[in-house]
C-alpha cells in the first residue's frame, strides 16, 4: 500500500465533492459571508465605537492611552519600577508591607482606556472586548500561568451577582483557561457578606471591609491543597480584597498563591525604591 502523506492520513482522504465543498467555502462563501456580516455589523473600537479593520480590537488612538504595565516591576506586587535593579527586584511598598500572595501582575495601570474598557465590562454589560483581555492577561501573567494548577476568580456577593447578571472576574478566568487549558474553578471561593464600596475608603478602611469576608465552599475545599493557584481579578485597587482572598487559599494550603488582573491603581509610593 502507497505511504499516505501524513496530513491526509490524519485527516482521512477527501471525496471530489468535500474537497469542492470546502474549496466552495473557504475560497469564496466564508470572505462572502464575513464581509455581509460587516457591512451588518462593521467592526469597531471596542473603546470609542471609531470603526476599525478587525472585531474585538482598539482603534489606534484609544490603543496608544492604555499604559501597559512592563518591566522592570516589582517581583511581589508588580507594579512598575522606575529601574532595573536586577533580583530580587523589590518596591519599597512591598517590603514595608508584604503582600499575603506572592505575586501579583496586572496588564496596565487603571486608567485612560483601560479605566473605561473595565467599567463598561462591568457595568454596561460590555463583552466584545473579552477575547482581547484574555490573551492581554495571558501575556502579563506569562511567569504566573507557567506551571499554575487552578484559575480561580474574586466572587462577588450573590445580590450583587444578580444585580449585575454576571461575576466578570469569573469571564475572565474561563477565557482564560480556555485559552491556557488551566482548568477554572469559579464556585471555590464564596463571599459571605455584603462589603461596602471599596471606593473612597482609606487602605484601612478596605482591610476592615473585606476581612473575613470570603470562605471556601467545603466540598471543593479539598482541590486547594498543594496547588499553584492564580486568583483572577478585574482591577486590584490597595489589594485588600485579594489578600483576604489569598489568605483564605493560604489557609486551605495552596501551595502558591498569585493574582492576576486586567489593571492596577499605581500608588505613587510604590515607585520608591
Ligand atoms: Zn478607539
Amino acid at each position: 500500500m502507497a505511504a499516505m502523506p501524513i496530513g491526509e492520513a490524519e485527516l482521512g482522504p477527501k471525496t471530489p465533492a468535500a474537497a469542492s465543498a470546502e474549496w466552495v467555502w473557504q475560497g469564496s462563501l466564508r470572505p462572502l459571508l464575513g464581509g455581509i456580516a460587516d457591512l451588518l455589523l462593521p467592526p469597531v473600537c471596542i473603546s470609542c465605537r471609531t470603526r476599525i479593520g478587525n472585531h474585538g480590537l482598539l482603534c489606534g488612538a484609544c490603543f496608544a492611552k492604555i499604559d501597559f504595565i512592563t518591566p522592570p516591576v516589582c517581583a511581589r506586587l508588580g507594579v512598575p519600577l522606575p529601574y532595573d535593579t536586577g533580583p530580587p527586584a523589590l518596591s519599597a511598598a512591598a517590603i514595608a508591607s508584604p503582600p499575603v500572595y506572592d505575586r501579583a501582575r496586572a496588564v496596565a495601570r487603571y486608567s485612560d482606556t483601560m479605566r473605561e474598557l473595565i467599567q463598561s465590562f462591568k457595568y454596561r454589560d460590555r463583552q466584545e472586548g473579552l477575547p482581547l483581555f484574555a490573551r492581554w492577561l495571558k501575556r502579563a501573567g506569562e511567569e504566573l500561568l507557567s506551571d499554575a494548577d487552578l484559575l480561580v476568580p474574586v466572587p462577588l456577593y450573590p445580590a450583587r451577582l444578580w444585580w449585575r447578571r454576571f461575576n466578570q472576574s469569573a469571564m475572565l478566568a474561563t477565557a482564560l483557561g480556555r485559552l491556557t487549558g488551566i482548568p477554572v474553578e469559579c464556585l471555590l471561593l464564596k463571599r459571605m457578606r455584603r462589603t461596602a464600596s471599596q471606593v473612597g475608603l482609606s487602605v484601612d478602611q478596605r482591610r476592615r471591609n473585606v476581612g473575613g469576608a470570603f470562605r471556601l465552599d467545603t466540598a471543593r475545599a479539598h482541590r486547594v491543597k498543594g496547588k499553584k493557584v492564580v486568583l483572577i481579578d478585574d482591577v486590584i485597587t490597595t489589594g485588600a480584597t485579594v489578600e483576604a482572598c489569598a489568605r483564605v487559599l493560604r489557609r486551605a494550603k495552596a501551595a502558591r498563591v498569585d493574582v492576576l488582573a486586567l489593571a492596577r491603581v499605581v500608588e505613587p509610593t510604590a515607585f520608591v525604591l
